[in-house]
């Protein structure tokens, strides 16, 4: 039995995690579970699992609390989740919380000594390095549960880091691929939302549709693998079928693919180093013609594909204020404050004005994510773009 915690239980990923977990119910125990706000959900979860420990952030525990037929301990807040992982004890903790939010309590379960199944890909964008050298110290092991980095912790089995030529990421192209560029200021919330291969969160799914979601993968890549950001690379492949690949200094090519369900990096994450042979997600039919096509990113169509090189080549605390912007951007676009493409406009300016902290702490890093938010804020509410 292996003792986990997730986090983020009620989203896209925890639901899948947690389904994961149902098919194989003898093999985890579910330690600790936490949510926002959405209490009923949260409520629901627990009573099927029955989690020791439960956290919500926003203040509805009295509400949570009347939903339950047992009494587990329950945290609020912010606190309450750095609290909840301090007091409990699990071998793995999954991450499946959105934004910034994730990054400190990822640090504390790492300082607690669990290992990390990591699908927060914006834990490691904005604070790699904190969280690589914790990882480090704590002689602890992080999995990614991101569709690509799980192909490619996958493809690098066996292989060591001077072999690599190229780690690329594969891009579905979102589900404006072949929409004609002048049509982008048209974009309503529901066209950014309808992903054509994946069934997501609604952050993910408007940073898929931006290739933002891109440009952080890129960044966690660069901390997962510690390659040169030059050998990291993004191809479109709009079938989502490879998820990553790995080319080698000996002109070999390694790739991996799966259907596109999340439940299969999340089994690999949930279950390493062993397997999962009961998994409820068919093989794919390679001789049903797959039709795979891969094409070089348009960056005319997606320019911040070229915004987030110099993101990668001075990381410090570039990817936070890169991160932020972004998380300001998509929160307005989907209370309808800006429009879909004014979304690169902000972050534009975001990193352009950035002034860089080398090697940041966590304070400089808090930091960091507030300013950079307000002066978005302030952009948007003064209309200036
Ligand atoms: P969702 O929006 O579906 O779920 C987010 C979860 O985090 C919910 O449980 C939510 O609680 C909780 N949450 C939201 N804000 C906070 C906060 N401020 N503090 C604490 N908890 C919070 O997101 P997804 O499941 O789609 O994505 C989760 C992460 O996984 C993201 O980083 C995403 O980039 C990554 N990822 C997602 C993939 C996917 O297929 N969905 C694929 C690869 C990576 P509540 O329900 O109460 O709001
Ligand atoms: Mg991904």
């Amino acid at each position: 039995m292996k003792n986990i915690i997730i986090l983020g239980s009620t989203g896209s990923i925890g639901d899948s995690s947690l389904s994961v977990v149902k098919e194989s119910k003898d093999k985890f125990n579910i330690v600790a579970l936490s949510a926002k706000s959405n209490y009923k959900k949260l409520a629901k979860q627990a009573k099927e699992f029955k989690p020791k420990a439960l956290c919500i952030v926003d203040d509805f525990k009295n509400d949570l609390e009347s939903l339950l037929d047992y009494k587990p301990k329950i945290y609020v807040g912010k606190d309450g989740l750095i609290n909840l992982i301090k007091e409990n004890r699990a071998c793995l903790l999954l991450n499946a919380i959105v934004g910034f939010s994730g990054f400190l309590p990822t640090l504390e379960a790492i300082n607690q000594k669990m290992d990390i199944a990591l699908a927060n890909k914006e834990a490691l964008v904005v604070g790699g390095n904190l969280i690589m050298e914790a990882i480090k110290k704590n002689n602890v092991k992080i999995i990614p549960v991101d569709s690509e980095h799980n192909a490619i912790f996958q493809c690098l089995k066996g292989h060591a880091k001077r072999e690599i030529s190229k780690i690329i990421l594969t891009a579905s192209g979102g589900p404006f691929l072949n929409l004609p560029m002048e049509d982008f200021s048209k974009i309503s919330i529901e066209d950014a939302l309808s992903h054509p291969n994946w069934s997501m969160g609604k952050k993910i799914s408007v940073d898929s549709a931006t290739m933002v979601n891109k440009c952080l993968e890129l960044i966690e890549a660069k901390w997962l693998f510690d390659v040169d950001w030059k050998k990291l690379d993004v191809v479109i492949h709009p079938q989502s079928i490879v998820h990553g690949m790995v080319e080698f200094e000996d002109k070999s090519t390694i790739l991996s693919m799966s259907k596109t369900s999340m439940k299969v990096p999340i089994s690999y994450a949930l279950f390493y180093p062993n397997y999962s042979n009961s998994l409820s997600v068919d093989f794919l039919n390679i001789t049903e013609g797959l039709n795979l096509n891969f094409i070089k990113p348009d960056i005319k169509r997606y320019p911040v594909l070229a915004l987030i090189k110099d993101v990668l080549k001075n990381l410090g605390t570039y990817p936070c204020a890169f991160n932020g912007a972004n998380e300001e951007c998509v929160e307005s676009f989907l209370n309808k404050k800006i429009k879909f493409n004014d979304i690169f406009k902000f972050i534009e300016i975001a990193v352009k004005e950035h002034k860089n902290i080398k090697n940041p702490s966590i304070d400089d890093l808090i930091e960091c994510n507030t300013l950079t938010r307000e002066k978005i804020k302030k952009l948007i509410e003064g209309g200036s773009v």
